[in-house]
């Protein structure tokens, strides 16, 4: 007779993506760096709170990397 309904690791969900994230992970409770680069700039640029909350990583990354052609273009 095992206890399934204990688990012995603890787990959280992502903040920004909901995903499953160990408890030990080395971004933990975030499933990487990303999603915790992607949480402090959502505190740093304050619309954490605001009601059009993006919480889509891979939107996300793809503003990111807009922004970084448009730096590109720029620097040009
Ligand atoms: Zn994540």
């Amino acid at each position: 007779m095992s206890k399934a309904s204990t688990p012995k690791t603890k787990a959280l969900r992502c903040p920004t993506c909901r995903t499953l994230v160990l408890a030990g992970s080395e971004d933990f409770p975030f499933c990487s760096d990303r999603c915790r680069r992607i949480d402090l700039g959502k505190w740093a640029s304050g619309d954490y709170k605001i009601s059009t909350p993006i919480q889509d990583p891979d939107l996300l990354e793809e503003l990111a990397r807009s922004n970084k052609h448009n730096r590109q273009n720029d620097k040009d």
